[in-house]
Formats: structure tokens, sequence, C-alpha cells
């Protein structure tokens, strides 16, 4: 029986590719990957042709027989997603627990992850923290979500478009308020890398004042609260402030 194995790739740096990522990327039978394109292209970076197989949200319950097949026959295959590690806020985990539950072999090959990278240079507390990955779109369930994250005493953690970044700092500077650490990473291991470190409010306003700082990818990180109310005090605090927020 074959396996499966599920392979980190670079968030933008090619130089992060892992050389046991490539010694499977080149002994597989076929790659699993979400975005053909993406992959075929890395693939030519490494100088390999492989056979590809898309894999995403909307196939990856029907790819999963033919997937157990091919590794039942013998044939070795790995998944990858277009940046970072595959499941994490990236396609996945059907597959992974369908082969699991199968019990097929399936083997990580560890590398790149947007949210590891983000936290060991942040400079915020890292013993224990919640990776919350997106946020809701809409700015309501977004601040709902967020309001019920203000209590949280770990560090958190969350992945963040271009299309989004302003309106979400926003919110969280109005829920977590203006004394509350954080830390915002855009563009990792790539030329403009850059940290923004400091007060939500201080950190919006960089951003705001520079629109060439508002493209590319984000990681935004909050300290957590060094000083969570009791339990029977969040209720009626988390209901006051959603009664403010819907206020003229
Ligand atoms: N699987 C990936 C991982 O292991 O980090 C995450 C994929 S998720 C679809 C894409 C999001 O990850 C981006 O919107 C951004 O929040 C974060 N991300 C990925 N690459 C990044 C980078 N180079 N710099 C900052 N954030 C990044």
């Amino acid at each position: 029986v074959g396996t499966f194995y599920v392979v980190a790739t670079p968030i933008g740096n090619l130089a992060d590719l892992t050389e046991r990522a490539k010694q499977v990327l080149t002994s597989v039978d076929v790659i699993a990957c979400e975005d053909t394109r993406h992959t075929a292209k890395l693939l030519q970076h490494l100088g390999l042709r492989k056979p590809l197989l898309s894999v995403h949200e909307h196939n990856e319950r029907e790819r999963v027989e033919q997937i157990a097949r091919h590794l039942e026959q013998g044939q070795s295959m790995a998944l990858v997603s277009d940046a970072g590690t595959p499941l994490i806020s990236d396609p996945g985990y059907p597959l992974v627990q369908a082969l699991r539950a199968r019990g097929l072999n399936v083997s990580p090959i560890p590398g790149v992850s947007a949210i590891i990278t983000a936290l060991s240079a942040a400079g915020l507390p890292t013993d224990r923290f919640t990776f919350e990955g997106f946020l809701p779109h809409k700015s309501g369930a977004k601040r709902e979500k967020l309001l019920a994250q203000e209590q949280e005493a770990r560090t958190l953690v969350y992945y963040e478009s271009k299309h989004r970044i302003l309106d979400t700092l926003e919110v969280m500077a109005e829920v977590f308020g203006a004394e509350r650490q954080a830390c915002v990473a855009r563009e990792l291991t790539k030329t403009f890398e850059t940290f923004y470190h400091g007060t939500l409010p201080g950190i919006l306003s960089q951003l705001q004042a520079d629109a060439d700082q508002q493209k590319g990818e984000f990681v935004v990180m909050i300290a957590g609260n060094p000083d969570p109310a009791p339990a029977s005090e969040v209720d009626s605090n988390k209901l006051f402030r959603l009664l403010l927020a819907e206020l003229p």
C-alpha cells in the first residue's frame, strides 16, 4: 500500500522548500494539489513533471475513492496546497480524515506555515495561542466573533487578506480597545516583509497612511486579555457591547 504525504510548501520564498519535500515530490506517482497551474510552477522550478490531480473544497469528498484506489494499488501520492501547510486554512481535511478512517498511511512532510512563522518573530506571548483562521467577511458577524474572543487569555492569531485588512483592524481596535498589544505580519518571507507592532489603533493608522502597505497577505496577532473577567460578568459585558454597537 502506498503512502499519502501531506507536504508543506513555501509561503513566498521558494528557498524555504525543505530537502525532504523535494525528495518526496520527486518520488511520488501523483501530486494532489489545490490549483494545478500554481503547483505546475513549483514543479517547473524543481525541474519535475508529475501527473497532477486537483483537490479543492468542491471535489474533495469525491476524490476520496480515486485516491484510496491509487494508494491501495501501491502508488504513493503527495498533497500540496498553494502555499504553506495543507489543511491549515486550506483544503485536505475531509480527505485526510477519510484516508485515516480506511487505515491508509498518511505521513506529514513538515515545513512552513504562516501562523508559526508570524508568531516566531512577533514579540507576543507564544506559550499559549489560539489560531482562529479567517474571520467572517461581514462586519456584524466579524464583530460578534471578536467580542466572543475579547476575554481570551491566550494570544489570538488570525489570517486576513488585503480586501478586508483595514475593516478587520478597525473592528478589532473597537472591540479590543486602545491598550491591547498586537502585531501584524505582512508578506512573510517575501521581499516586502513588514512587521507592525504596538496597539491596534496605532497599527491601523500606520496601514491607513500607506496604500502600498495594504497590499499582500497578512497574519494578525493580538495579545491575550491579561485580566479576563470572571465568567459571570462576561455575558453581560458582551451583551452591553453588542447593544452599544447597534446604536446609531
Ligand atoms: N496553508 C497556509 C499556511 O500554512 O499558512 C495558509 C493558507 S490561507 C488560504 C492564506 C492566508 O495565509 C493568507 O490570507 C494570509 O493570511 C496567510 N499567509 C499566507 N502566506 C503569507 C505570507 N507570506 N505572509 C503573511 N501571511 C500569509
